[in-house]
């Protein structure tokens, strides 16, 4: 391409977490020669901040557990909207992901006989989270990274990828590379690869208040439906019941799952322990209904229920969200989490030293001392990339999606811990995939269209040339849209609300098109934004005509107008795809994949 950068590798791999550095080690290992490209430093994903743990059936706490136990959870917690292959061989695999962590040097916490710790979390029916006290994603970025660093896998930090590029040559529709720019110099480059492999995370940057750092824009969403690949059950976004609510500085960051799973109970402002009221017919018979039960079953599990603190996600942050709109919320608009009437100060500081550290730095709170106050957050796409099972592919040849990006594996809602696992099994499959697409490709390698390359430098600089009527600041529209789709494709949906809500961001996208961006290409943020704004567009676009869509609740999915489930959306995906044009966004209806008999019994 010209005088442009440009770099050759059997396969690329977008995004550098916990996703990305396992199906670049797994290509490497394969023999393909491999680059992570990641929009910020090595290290910095949002695996990083993973805190309460990887879901793995390994038994080392309860020897009941086992892959079966986790597929019927996390298919019950994801309300069987899961692709059931996915949950299978994620259940199957994750185990031996973790031990293979251990093989690499990641140091887990231990039982008193020197297993790996598993603790408690919701949906999940045995303590089955791996940890390493409340930072495990720390422990797990360190080792693979480490990894990919010694076994010499080229890495492009600060690098941003804005377009796939396609073969244009050959009649198949496959992926031949991808665009980019180096975020310090704004110069732009080339990746030609057969295979490539997007993990680039989530989209939680388009609501305003989230768990979520500056970095999750959708962009691997919006790659890959601009390329022609599908996007698969956009309209279940999870919001996490307990985030911070004050200072305001640090609203909606996250207060880990493991309080609760560690002993932790919600209170309202009347001082009641209010889940009791809220647990629902689905998971009555596995939930404990009186505060006894509930309390026993930290060290019994064989013969108590669990508490109604660690139903599903999507239950609880429903049930705070009534508290709070009921007018039984904490002084600053949340409700109160508390751990320090119920564990010595010791074992709080041993199991959520970053959670004691939270507190007492950016609230001023102790919480072995007193209540946190804690509210609901955008926190997970279960949403993503439509992808083959197996082998992570999506629609396109060459062009695989791995982690949060993709779909199918969670369903309707994420069970805790499912993210870290699903990372570990399902970049391993893609990378290995990928490496072997991209070795049979010897003969007739894709190649890069200098005429597509020239499109791509194009619209990567039209911001800088938004035309006569340029007038519009990406913060702004950000802003907005963020303020859009919190208020109106938030945790509680109307039909009515999101159409406003499509009427509010096809405004925004208009108005997008008359960006001005100030300045040059060095180091400029307000033009690397104008670029993910593009993208937070499309996907909350594509959030919003999804949730119109399903007329029912389910999971992360929650319509006031339609408050039950419907047996009838039960048994359909909705998948969404540009059209030919690749501006408007077309929905349909699919069914899901049918679930084999033995595995159907499980459910019975
Ligand atoms: P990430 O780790 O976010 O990595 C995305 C990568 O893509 C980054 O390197 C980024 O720079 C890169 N990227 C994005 N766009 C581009 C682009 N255009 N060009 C180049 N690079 C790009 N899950 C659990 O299972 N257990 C937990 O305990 C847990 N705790 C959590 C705590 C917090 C605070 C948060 C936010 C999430 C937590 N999760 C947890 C969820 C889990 O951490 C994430 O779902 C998971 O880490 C996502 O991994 P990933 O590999 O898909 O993406």
């Amino acid at each position: 391409a010209g005088g442009l950068e440009s770099h050759d590798y059997d396969v690329v791999v977008i995004g550098a977490g916990g996703s990305g550095l396992r199906a670049a080690i797994a290509a490497h290992e394969a023999g393909a020669r491999v680059a992570v490209v990641c929009k910020s430093l090595l290290g910095k994903a949002h695996t990083v901040m993973a805190e309460g743990g990887i879901a793995a059936a390994m038994g080392n706490r309860w020897k009941e557990d086992n892959w079966e136990v986790h597929f019927r959870d996390t298919m019950r917690g994801g309300k069987m909207l899961n692709h059931w292959r996915m949950a299978q061989l994620h259940a199957q695999e994750a185990p031996d992901r973790v031990l293979e962590l251990e093989t690499w040097g990641a140091l887990f916490d231990r039982t008193e006989d020197g297993l790996i710790s598993q603790r408690d979390f919701g949906g999940h029916k045995y303590a089955r989270l791996a940890h390493v006290g409340d930072r495990t994603g720390l422990e797990m970025i360190r080792t693979l990274q480490q990894r990919t660093v010694a076994l010499g896998i080229d890495v492009f930090m600060e690098c941003t990828v804005t377009d796939l590029l396609k073969d244009t040559g050959a009649a198949e529709d496959r992926v031949a590379g991808a665009f980019a720019y180096w975020r310090e110099s704004g110069r732009f480059v080339v990746f030609r690869a057969p295979s490539i492999v997007l993990a680039t995370g989530g989209i939680g940057k388009s609501f305003k208040v989230t768990s979520n750092s500056w970095e999750y824009t959708g962009d691997g969403h919006a790659l890959a439906l601009r390329a022609g690949a599908s996007l698969l059950n956009m309209e279940f976004v999870q919001f996490h019941p307990t985030g911070m609510v004050w200072p305001p500085s640090v609203k909606g960051l996250l207060v880990t799952e493991s309080v609760r799973g560690d002993g932790g109970i919600l209170k309202n402002a009347d001082g009641k322990r209010f889940m009791f009221d809220y647990i629902p017919e689905f998971f009555k018979a596995e939930t404990a209904d009186s505060v006894e039960e509930a309390d026993r079953w930290y060290d019994d599990k064989i013969n108590n229920r669990r508490p109604p603190e660690l139903l599903p996600r999507d239950e609880v942050a429903r049930a705070i969200n009534s508290e709070i709109k009921a007018g039984r919320g904490s002084p600053h608009g949340g409700i109160f989490l508390d751990i320090a009437s119920r564990r010595s100060p010791e074992f709080i500081k041993r199991r959520l030293p970053s959670m004691y550290h939270q507190f007492k730095e950016l609230a001023d709170v102790d919480i072995t001392a007193e209540p946190m106050e804690i509210g609901p957050t955008c926190h997970y796409v279960m949403g993503g990339v439509e992808v083959d099972p197996d082998t992570e592919q999506s629609g396109v040849t060459g062009l695989y999606a791995v982690g949060e990006c993709s779909g199918g594996m969670h369903g309707s809602n994420r069970l805790g811990g499912n993210s870290l696992s699903d990372l570990l099994v399902f970049g391993r499959r893609a990378g290995e995939a990928a490496a072997a697409y991209a070795e049979g490709t010897a003969r007739s390698r894709p190649t890069v269209a200098e005429a597509d390359v020239a499109v791509a430098q194009e619209r990567a600089l039209a911001p800088f040339s938004g035309g006569e009527k340029a007038s519009e600041n990406p913060y702004t529209i950000q802003s907005e849209l963020q303020q859009t789709m919190n208020d109106l494709v938030g945790i509680i949906r109307t039909a009515a609300e999101l159409e406003e809500s499509l009427v509010e961001i096809e405004a925004y996208q208009e108005r997008a098109r008359h960006l001005i961006v100030e300045g040059h290409r060095q180091y400029n943020p307000g033009w690397h934004l104008a670029l993910d704004l593009a993208n937070m567009l499309l996907v909350s676009e594509c959030i919003a005509k999804a949730a119109l869509a399903r007329q029912e609740s389910r999971g992360g999915h929650t319509r006031d107008d339609f408050p039950g489930p419907d047996p009838t959306w039960g048994a359909k995906n909705l998948v969404l795809s540009l059209d030919a044009t690749g501006t408007g966004v077309n929905l349909k209806e699919q069914p899901l994949p049918v679930m084999p008999d033995e595995l159907k019994e499980y459910f019975a």
